[in-house]
């Protein structure tokens, strides 16, 4: 299995359970990162700036009236130690500088500058010059020295350790030099880190263990209702089409549900459809076999049986027989798509015609009038055997329905570029709410499948089929005790068209 797979193939729960540890992972680094390294930093960077300005305020008020007291209140105000020198040239001509104080702030007793020595004060002011003016630097102070190779304390004790920031600068006012020195203990922070540190171990324990409960409920939240499904959906296919599908909780768990539902319901009613088709193609296959049968064994037994008129039964018999395969053919054919159209330009009016001669021994024997009222010429471009098919189902029914009268009225009309032909009956009609359904296979309004009466089930299918697979408009106008009309429209063509060909 490689990773993809495996990947595909991982549950919500671990998945879940995944997403949420990284999410927390990367939050938790993110805090520490923040909140604990860079904390110091931070605080370093504010407190050197902090500095910076101060010196620039000292820069600006040196030479002021009661400029020492000035200091000292900026030292207590802002929790900075300072030391002010003026750099003078020593008296004896050496040439070396001496450093006179002239103002002193102490805000901590663990300030550094205050503790250095005289040739460590010479260093930062050296360093200071070599640095353009301006020096910042973070010190440590140690027992008894600094950890600095450059700055110690000797002499210096107390407990544990300080870390301090300077910041040293050089500056000229009237003529003369000035070092200004600022301190300021960053030690309190690193405390701070410290304790930070030991609650963010404790903060992320925590916080692994709130995503492994959120994670484990959040998925047998999610999961649950999702495997429930599956196992009913098991159910479904293995023909159990009861709609009980149920998604409590998640709006996308219920609509999958929904779903589901209605794929049930019309499953079940799909294979309810199918098992009455076939239960009605071989009762109606049956019917005439069993008729035939049953003609042939008399004419066989019985002398004086094998008359032309038994003959003629089998003949009919079989005709039924072959009509209702032929049916069953065409229909299965238009369903699935596979009745190639063949499509030519051909006159409705003449095609109705040549139908009406197959009704002659009807009129003749059996008294039926049928009457067309044709509308001249009218050009369609269309499968005229399909079309035929449709006009013949169509008589055939009405011919069937039609009441005590045994009269049906084939109508032709053209209108907007359009010719209908309507098949009117005055049988008994059929009522408004079996009209749609009329059209389904095998639908009958008259429920009792009496074979033996007339038609095959599927003629109105048929129509319907290849009347759709034209595009064409159709339809039933019918009422109960009036009769039905059955109409179907289709667009007239030039006879350009049918010069074209
Ligand atoms: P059948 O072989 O039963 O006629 P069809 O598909 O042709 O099958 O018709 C379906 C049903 O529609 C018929 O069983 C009948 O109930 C109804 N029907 C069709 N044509 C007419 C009509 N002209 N008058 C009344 N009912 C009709």
């Amino acid at each position: 299995m490689n990773k993809k797979e495996h990947r595909a193939h991982m549950g919500i729960r671990p998945r879940l359970f995944l997403a949420l540890a990284a999410l927390t992972i990367l939050f938790i680094l993110l805090l520490w990162i923040f909140q604990i390294r860079l904390l110091s930093y931070f605080y370093e960077r504010e407190k050197f700036s902090e500095m910076e300005e101060l010196a620039s305020e000292l820069s600006e008020e040196i030479g002021t009236a009661d400029f020492e007291a000035k200091v000292k209140l900026h030292a207590q105000d802002d929790g900075v130690c300072i030391r002010i020198f003026r750099i003078e040239e020593s008296s004896e001509q050496s040439g070396e500088k001496v450093a006179v104080k002239v103002a002193d702030g102490e805000a901590t007793s663990d300030c550094i500058i205050h503790h250095l020595p005289p040739e460590q004060l010479s260093k930062i002011y050296d360093l200071t010059k070599e640095n353009g003016g301006t020096y910042d630097r973070r010190m440590e102070l140690q027992t008894d020295f600094s950890d600095s190779e450059e700055f110690r304390v000797p002499g210096f004790h107390r407990r544990g350790s300080s870390t301090n920031a300077v910041h040293a600068r050089l500056l000229e006012t009237e003529g003369r030099e000035y070092l200004l020195m600022l301190d300021v203990q960053l030690t309190p922070v690193d405390a701070i880190v410290n304790t930070l540190e030991i609650q963010f171990l404790w903060i992320a324990a925590a916080l692994l263990l709130a995503t492994f409960i959120a994670a484990f409920l959040g998925s047998r939240m999610i999961a649950n209702p999702l495997i429930r499904i599956t196992e009913k959906a098991r159910g479904l296919a293995k023909g159990n089409y009861e709609p009980d599908f149920s998604g409590q909780g998640y709006r996308e768990v219920q609509e999958l549900a929904d779903a589901l539902n209605y794929a049930a319901t019309e499953i079940g009613a799909t294979d309810r459809l199918q098992k009455e088709l076939i239960a009605n193609i071989s009762h109606d296959l049956r019917t005439p076999l069993t008729m035939i049968k049953g003609y042939s064994e008399m004419m066989r037994d019985i002398p004086g049986e094998n008359s032309p008129e038994n003959v003629q039964a089998i003949i009919d018999e079989t005709t039924r027989l072959s009509e209702l395969v032929n049916d069953l053919m065409d229909l299965s054919k238009l369903q699935s798509g596979t009745q190639k159209m063949n499509p030519t330009v051909f006159d409705l009016t003449a095609t109705v015609q040549d139908t009406m001669q197959r009704y002659d021994t009807l009129i003749r024997h059996q008294g039926y009038r049928i009457e067309f009222h044709p509308a001249g010429e009218a050009l369609v471009k269309a499968d005229r055997t399909m079309i035929l098919q449709v006009v013949y189902n169509l008589i055939n029914n009405a011919v069937n329905y039609t009441g005590e009268s045994k009269r049906v009225v084939v109508t032709e009309t053209v209108k907007d570029g359009r010719v209908r032909l309507s098949i009117a009956d005055d049988g008994e009609g059929i009522p408004p709410d079996k009209i749609p359904e009329i059209w389904d296979r095998y639908y009958r309004v008259d429920k009792v499948h009496n074979r033996s009466v007339i038609g095959t089930g599927l003629g109105l299918s048929i129509v319907k089929g290849i009347l759709e697979s034209h595009h064409a408009a159709y339809g039933v106008d019918s009422a109960v005790g009036v009769g039905s009309v059955f109409w179907f429209e289709l667009p007239l063509c030039d006879p350009s068209d049918k010069a074209s060909e």
